[in-house]
């Protein structure tokens, strides 16, 4: 919080300054020799036929048992009296416990395997408002960062070596900032991120100038953000100068009317992929078109009678997921159906996801990512619900475990600010617990004023 209040009492050059400082901290992190020995590993299965690839997975399955059970107190206590020796395929992954979010949270410290100083840490709210922290350990981070940048590559983009534009829920423009400049460039990794947060029709064409000078090869970040831009140009029938080889979106799922908007406005394809925050492996599409459920990156399994999924996941050794209820829904192909794009993977038709929805700044614009106002909170949320009944006021609901002091209640109240403007007022109430919805279903954000303005 103190750094954030340096950057934003400097000038936006000074600013661009520090998003690449920081952007070269995070390269280090992320793009070391683990990085890159792994790119050359994933070249090299990526042509394995599916029984090579099936025997992968279940060694990597045993790997990562035996590691937890022998680093983790949480599973080796788990586990006691199963023999994971005995295990001969991967559908013995069923004899074991099913492991939810909130048995993580409330146990966290006997969970991770590496202490927190040496790990890199990744908070995810979820749609229930949950807070979690995980420790990944850095071999982790990596891992995925490659697996990621793999996908890209697929569709002929190279991370690092070419412009990238990001839309995502990242403070860059501080609250009283005048100058309509949305953006800040990451020189470290040729990354202009773009923040969703001032995305309104009044200040889209200055993103739209932007886009046209910074000319990115491809564009990532979430789709809500990236499709009220395309909707914009698809309006106002605007030509762009340039044209992405891709769109990669993140973090939400993606809708169709998303998809068949951004491709038009963007002239390009859009190209998906599944993976969480926590860690979860990954789904991701093929330059055919089709989702590969790619088992090299863990298992994902469906809940009995039910399209709910559980994953297991190759690369949280700091943070072992195994058999972890995520909240997700997935349906797949049949299992042995493949692609012909040469990756020998079953395949997934669809995945539900997580429902978006979003609140009004006090100008208007639209916030999606709620989940952000419980970063830099401790693991002691257990719901959070925010209700908007005007454009100037948010109620905050909350389910604590422990107690919200008032060190935690400023946090909440300057992250609301922050995303939503100084203008606006917020009350938070302690409760007990927050009513689900009649569909049964709980709703995180609950927006009254939609349809009213
Ligand atoms: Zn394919």
């Amino acid at each position: 919080m103190r750094y954030q209040k340096i950057y934003d009492r400097s000038p936006i050059f000074v600013q661009n300054l520090i998003a690449t400082f920081y952007g070269y901290k995070m390269k280090q992190q992320r793009y070391g020799q683990t990085y890159y020995k792994y790119l050359k590993y994933l070249e090299k299965i990526h042509k394995y036929s599916r029984k090579e690839l099936e025997n992968l997975q279940f060694q990597e399955l045993k790997k990562l048992l035996n590691y937890a059970v022998s680093n983790s107190n949480f599973y080796e206590e788990l586990y006691k009296g199963i023999n994971i020796d005995f295990f001969r395929s991967i559908t013995d992954l069923k004899k074991l416990p099913i492991v939810t979010k909130e048995m993580l949270r409330k146990n966290i410290t006997d969970v991770i395997t590496i202490s927190p100083r040496n790990a890199n840490i990744g908070h995810t709210g979820g749609t229930t408002g949950k807070s979690l922290t995980v420790y990944y350990h850095p071999d982790d981070t990596q891992k995925r960062m490659a697996i990621l940048d793999f996908f890209k590559m697929k569709h002929g983009f190279e991370n690092i070596k070419m412009r990238r534009a990001t839309f995502m829920g990242k403070h860059i423009v501080p609250p009283d900032q005048k100058k309509k400049v949305f953006w800040r460039y990451n020189a470290a990794i040729r990354q202009m991120v773009y923040s969703s947060f001032h995305i309104t029709e009044e200040n889209i064409p200055y993103y739209i100038k932007s886009l046209n000078k910074f000319k990115p090869v491809a564009i990532d970040g979430f789709p809500s953000s990236i499709y009220d831009i395309a909707n914009y140009i698809n309006r106002k029938n605007i030509r762009l100068d340039f044209k992405p080889i891709a769109i990669f979106p993140t973090s939400e799922t993606v809708t169709g009317e998303h998809r068949t908007v951004i491709e038009s406005a963007f002239n390009t394809k859009m190209r998906d992929q599944y993976a969480s925050s926590e860690g979860a492996p990954f789904v991701w599409e093929c330059e055919k078109g089709n989702y590969h459920y790619d088992i090299t990156t863990g298992v994902i399994e469906n809940i009995e009678n039910s399209n709910e999924v559980l994953v297991t996941s190759f690369t949280t050794y700091g943070t072992p997921l195994i058999r972890y209820r995520i909240g997700d829904s997935m349906v797949f192909e049949g299992y042995n159906k493949s692609c012909d794009c040469g990756f020998n993977t079953p395949l997934v038709k669809k995945i539900m996801g997580r429902e978006s929805d979003f609140l009004y700044t006090t100008d208007g614009a639209k916030i999606y990512h709620i989940t952000n106002i419980l970063k830099d909170m401790p693991n002691i949320i257990v719901k959070a619900q925010l209700i908007q009944d005007s454009m100037e006021h948010i109620f905050v609901k909350l389910v604590i475990d422990g107690k919200l002091n008032d060190e935690y209640r400023k946090i909440i109240l300057d992250n609301v600010k922050y995303e939503f403007g100084n203008a606006i007022k917020i009350d938070i109430e302690v409760v007990d617990d927050i009513p689900k919805e009649k569909s049964g279903k709980f709703k995180m954000i609950k927006n009254n004023v939609r349809g009213v303005i």
